[in-house]
């Protein structure tokens, strides 16, 4: 095994990591007042996602927080592969951090027992007052200007200097993932990800599950 080329992995949550979109999920399921045109304002980008999510979730009461734990907890639904994929990277000994715009309080119950938490980069949120509020520990930097909420080439720029010279992966699924996989060596994408990767020409791999994954990284022999 070579030391001299190091790899780490960025990965997405939402649409990834788990199959479908736990805030879509949420706000289907508790449908806030008026929780749809906020979404159609953030798909158009007439609001950013940090002021649409912000919004949606201070429209539900801080005392559904176990109600909602509990529904993602029993309906989203793991990525197959993502167990083993987690043991893939820790014998290879590659960091694998979970960059996700999602919010700490269901983020992390999935994680739970798999990974630890100071791999998982997520948004924040606070239920001392009647409604939610959402807070934002990694927002943009001064080198982004997108207003992202959770924003991942800012947690890549801030964790590249543990991993300085390291290959890049990116693992994602949608938009939020752009930014990230034009920073990426190496990109991994499913669904819309894959859309945006041809339009900008960013090489990728298209993924279905996590074996899919350890199967390409098995081949080149990545190592730590
Ligand atoms: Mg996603
Ligand atoms: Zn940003």
């Amino acid at each position: 095994m070579t030391t001299q080329h190091q790899s780490v992995i960025f990965c997405d949550f939402d649409g990834t990591v788990t199959e479908k979109d736990n805030i879509v999920a949420i706000m289907e399921e508790f449908s806030p007042e008026g929780w749809q045109p906020i979404v159609n304002e953030i798909l158009n980008e007439t609001i950013s996602i940090r002021e649409g999510v912000g919004k949606m979730f201070s429209r539900i009461s801080s005392d559904k927080k176990e109600e909602i734990v509990e529904f993602v907890l029993t309906r989203s639904k793991i990525r197959e592969g993502f167990q083993e994929f987690i043991q893939f990277t820790q014998s290879e000994r590659i960091p694998l951090h979970i960059v996700s715009g999602g919010i700490d309080f269901f983020v992390h119950p999935v994680l739970e027992n798999k990974l630890d938490s100071e791999y998982v980069f997520c948004n924040n949120s606070d239920f001392s007052n009647d409604t939610i509020k959402i807070t934002w520990p990694n927002a943009c930097d001064d080198q982004c200007d997108n207003d992202c909420g959770c924003c991942k080439p800012s947690v890549i720029r801030r964790l590249e200097e543990k991993f300085p010279r390291a290959e890049k992966i990116v693992i994602g699924d949608s938009i939020t993932d752009l930014q990230a996989s034009k920073m990426a060596d190496v990109v991994f994408a499913r669904d819309y990800l894959i859309e945006k990767c041809e339009e900008n020409r960013i090489p990728y791999t298209p993924f279905e599950t996590f074996h899919d994954i350890i199967h390409v990284l098995e081949k080149r022999g990545v190592k730590s």
